[in-house]
This record gives C-alpha cells, structure tokens and sequence, in this order.
C-alpha cells in the first residue's frame, strides 16, 4: 500500500463563527453582537465532523415518496433519512425558522441571517423549509386569526417530524406552492380553482408544478378565487383530522439540493383559508418572497464561503512544485480572487439583513430595491465561484467525498427558484421606478468614500440611473450588476481592509472579467488570503 504524503486534514473541527472575520465583524457591525454567544454555539455544533456527515448523508440517501399504503389508501407521505430530521432538528433549536418574529429585537434578523449563512455551508436541503417558514410569518399575519392559531406553532424550536395535525404537535412548518406547469414567473397565468365551501373557507381543485419540502404542515399557495388570484393556507391536515386533498405525483429528479423533496402535487377538494384581501393573492404572497428572495442571497453568500473556505485550506497544506499551493503567485491570485467576491457577497447581504430590522422608510425603499438586486448579482457569482474553488483542490475537488460537487450543484438553485434572474432584474427595475425616495437613499448608500475610482463609477450608474432610458429592459441586467459592485464597493471601502477594498474596485468597476484569477498586479492579496482563511 502506498503512503498516504501531501494531503490535507478535513477541516473539521473548527468553528464556522469564530473562523470567518468577515461574518464577526459584519454581525457586530449590523447591530447583532448580542448574538455572538448563541452564534459561536451553532458554529461549533455545525462544525463538528458529526454534523458535517449528517450533511453527507441527508445527500446520499435522498426522501423517497411512498404515495399509498400496501392496501391501496392514499399516503401521501415522504421519508427522510434520520440525517435530514437531526439537521432540521438543530436549525430550529437555534431559531434560525423564525426567531426575528418570536424575539424581535435590534439585529434579531442579522443574527438569524449569520446563523443561516453557517446552516448552509454544511446543508443546503434543510435550509428551503427553514427559508419559507421564516418568510411566512408577515403573510399569515394578514389573516389575524389564522396566524394567533399557527404562529405559536411556528415559533416553538422543537423540531416535530411526525405527519399528524399541527394542533397535536409541538412544532409546525410552513411550505409555497405558487408555481403551476405553465407559468411560474409569470403567476397570473395560475389555473388552481378556489370554491367557497359557504363556510367562509374554500376548497382547491388543481395542481402545483413544484412545492417543496411537502411534509411541511401548511402551505401558501395561490389560486384562482372568485375574486381572482388570491393565498391561501393549506394544511396538510383539515380541521375534521382527515388528510387533506393533496396527492403528491412525484418527486423532482433534481441537480442538487437532493436533500430536499421538491413535489409535482394536484389538489382534489383540498380544504383551505383565505389569507389577506380576496383577488389581491400576488402581492400577499410577495410579501414571503421578499424574505425568501433576501434568504435567497444569504444561502448563496454561505456557498462561497464554505467553498472558498475548503480551498484556502487545501491551498495551505498541499504543496507542488516545492511550494504550498498557498504560496504559488498565480494561486494567490485566484484565492484573492475568490475571498473578494465571496466577501463582497456578504458584506451586501448582511446590510440587507439589517435593513429588514428596520422599519423607517430608507430601510423599506433599500429593501425594496436591493433584495431582488442582490440576489440576482450574489447568486448569478455562486456557480462561478464554487467552481473555481472546486479546481483548487484538483481533482479531489471533483470527487463526492469532498464537500466541492455538492456546492457547485446546488448553486444555481437560488438564481432560479423565487424569481430568477431576469425576473429580478426587471423586479429593481419596476422598484426604481415606483419608489419615490430611491435616489435619495442609494446615493446615501453609494459613498466613494474618497476612492477616485469609485467615484467615477458611481457617476456613470448615477447617470444611468436617472436617464430617461433606465426602463430598457434589454439593459437590466448590466444596471443591477453595476449597482451591486457600486453597492459592495462602498461597503468594503467603510467596512473592510483597505487591501481588499483597493482590490476589489481594482478588479471589479468597469472590469468585467471572466474567471476569476484575472487580477491586475500591485494589490496586497496576500493580505486578502489570510484574512479569508478559516482560522
Ligand atoms: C429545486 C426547485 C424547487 C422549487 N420549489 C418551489 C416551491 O416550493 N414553490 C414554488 O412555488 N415554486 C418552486 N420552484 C419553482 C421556481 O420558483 C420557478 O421554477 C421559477 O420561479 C421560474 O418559473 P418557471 O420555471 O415557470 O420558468 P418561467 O417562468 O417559464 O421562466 C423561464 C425563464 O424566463 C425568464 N423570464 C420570465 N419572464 C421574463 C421576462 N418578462 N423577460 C425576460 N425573461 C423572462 C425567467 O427569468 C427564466 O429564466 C422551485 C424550483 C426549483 C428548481
């Protein structure tokens, strides 16, 4: 047998917290300090070489759909490996479904958004039924009622994975269906039928061309009432303790995000509530999406970060050519590369977090236009950047014991499910024209903070901004991009080292570069490299 020489360790154990500077300082910096103790608690759980392999496992053994028992009675149930109910079982423990609404306070949303970001880079499966029922609070809130019933239910952290009516469990999660077969972006085209049941409730005829994480206990779903398009809440159980008319077809067959059950399911009669103003479905849903599309961009911002992670570790302890790879000039530049874009990606997403602790109208107008702006931009970068980190480790990285194919299969999810990229282009398009207060608020944003070079970039997209084109739809997505870069730019200016904020206007404004590794010469990326490895 041949000697194993040259190989690095698995990064494991370590702190997903403690080791990544930028995510401390971006949750101090955004009012979430507070949370630092429960965070260095979830790093550490997360980075335990038993919670990495409950990671592998949720993957390698993915839910199966049983449709009916062996007598031929509907199921309609999916099993999960133990792995995906013990990774479920810690994201609730630390509130990561829903502790901003339980406990609201100053940062309460930055200190979930850091402990998603960490979620994520161990399992990305968990962190769709996590994401919806987070982004489901403000809408059922619509529904007074509805929401005194199931929020305690939603709130709790014990994490209850049996299919039994929510009011005789000790935990409740909440799932979407708004995507029909033949539209999805485009909602009002849905066919689902509503009919009044006289009672005030309404029962669903029709189908739901992908819901995921079907065993979650209740769904916002849209159909067509006889107002028009309007939400519902779906439960998996009615009120009588039946199984609701929900028959899951089957499973999606998906690229990654295995973990996860992704469902085709048609609704026979199924029992539902209306939630918010009857034929006003789209923006009482969108309300979700906001939240979902901001969980979108942290999900995609911990991908980088746990691929560049693995890639600087390996850099440091595999050598060639004499050298660590770490210390080979043009790795340098790629490493550097890869630690700008993925701290550019969470530096804008922690601001954006933060913007949704607040409630002033900046915050609401910076939401409104920055959400679908940076997920479009954060998570377009993820399949590039995973990619790039995957050939760091050669042809290790290639294979499926190392965590490098996971990511990169699951990074394009975020890009297209909760609106996809052109959808969120023409979305930042559609918020600059209708916000009144936008100029205001992003040149506020937009600070050169005294770099030339900055500057002369943000006078051409201001310009851009306020030209009588700016509706060019053929245009939107080189606008969105630009103030995004604009958006991180100024951000790291104030907020990071000055080497990495010199490099990243060096490498990024006006430079639209292709792979990364493309830097220019004279930057301190040594510097950027040791700041981004996990200590
Ligand atoms: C793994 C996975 C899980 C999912 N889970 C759920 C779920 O739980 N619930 C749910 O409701 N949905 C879910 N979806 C569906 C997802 O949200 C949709 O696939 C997505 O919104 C796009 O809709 P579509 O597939 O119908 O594509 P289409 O709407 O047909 O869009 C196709 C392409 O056209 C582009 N496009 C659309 N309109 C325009 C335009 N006006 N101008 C230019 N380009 C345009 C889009 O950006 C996209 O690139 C899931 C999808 C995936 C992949």
């Amino acid at each position: 047998m041949f000697e194993v020489s040259n190989q690095p360790p698995p990064l494991e154990p370590y702190n997903l917290f403690t080791s990544d500077i930028a995510l401390r300082e971006a949750v101090k910096r955004e009012q979430a300090g507070w949370a630092e103790e429960g965070l260095t608690t979830l790093g550490a759980t997360l980075g335990k070489p038993e919670t990495i392999k409950l990671g592998f496992d949720a993957n390698k053994y993915p839910p199966v759909l049983c449709t009916l028992d062996r007598y031929g009675h509907r199921l309609d149930e999916v099993e999960f490996h133990p792995a995906w109910h013990e990774l479920m079982a810690i994201a609730l423990r630390a509130g990561l479904h829903a502790s901003p609404w339980a406990e609201p306070k100053a940062g309460a949303h930055v200190a979930r958004a850091a402990g998603t970001y960490m979620l994520t880079q161990i399992e990305s499966g968990v962190y769709c039924p996590i994401a919806m029922t987070y982004g489901s609070v403000p809408t059922l809130r619509q529904a007074p009622a509805i929401a005194n019933q199931w929020l305690p239910k939603v709130f709790a952290r014990d994490y209850d994975r049996r299919f039994m009516p929510a009011r005789e469990k000790k935990s409740a999660l909440i799932g979407m269906g708004m995507t029909e077969n033949q539209g999805g972006s485009d909602l009002r085209t849905n066919t689902t039928r509503a009919e009044p049941a006289g009672d005030g409730t309404f029962r669903l005829y029709g189908h739901k061309w992908f819901m995921s994480a079907p065993m979650c206990d209740a769904f916002l779903v849209l159909a067509q009432s006889p107002k028009g398009l309007s939400c519902f809440l779906l439960p998996r159980w009615t009120p009588d303790g039946e199984r609701n008319g929900i028959h899951i077809l089957r499973l999606k067959d998906k690229l990654g995000n295995r973990s996860n059950a992704s469902s085709e399911v048609e609704f026979d009669g199924a029992y539902a509530e209306l939630i918010g103003e009857e034929g006003r479905g789209v923006p009482v849903i969108l309300e979700m999406g906001n939240y979902t599309r901001l969980d979108c961009a942290i999900g995609s911002a911990g991908l980088m970060r746990q691929a560049l992670a693995q890639a600087i570790h390996h850099a440091r302890y595999r050598t060639a050519f004499q050298k660590k790879l770490i210390d080979q000039p043009l790795m340098e530049s790629v490493l550097a590369d890869l630690a700008l874009e993925a701290e550019a990606a969470a530096v804008l997403t922690f601001r954006l977090a933060r913007a949704y602790d607040e409630s002033d109208e900046a915050a609401l107008t910076y939401r409104r236009v920055v959400t679908p702006a940076a997920k479009f931009w954060i998570c377009k970068r993820t399949p590039y950047l995973t990619f790039e980190a995957m050939e760091v480790l050669g042809g290790s990285g290639y294979i499926e014991e190392s965590i490098m194919p996971r990511l990169y299969r699951e990074a394009p999810v975020n890009s297209i499910w909760e609106g996809s990229g052109n959808v969120m282009c023409l979305d930042v398009l559609r918020a600059i024209a209708r916000t009144p207060n936008v100029g205001e608020v992003l040149h506020r944003e937009l600070d050169d903070g005294g770099d030339a070079h900055l500057r002369g970039f943000i006078k051409r997209l201001q310009q851009r901004l306020e030209a009588s084109d700016r509706n060019d739809e053929s245009q939107a997505r080189v606008l969105t991009r630009d103030l995004v870069l604009g958006l991180q730019a100024a951000l790291l200016i104030k907020h990071a080292p000055a080497a990495l904020a010199d490099a990243f206007c060096a490498s990024r404004l006006d430079n639209g570069s292709s792979a990364f590794g493309l830097v220019p010469r004279g930057l301190d990326l040594r510097a950027i490299v040791g700041r981004a490895g996990p200590t």
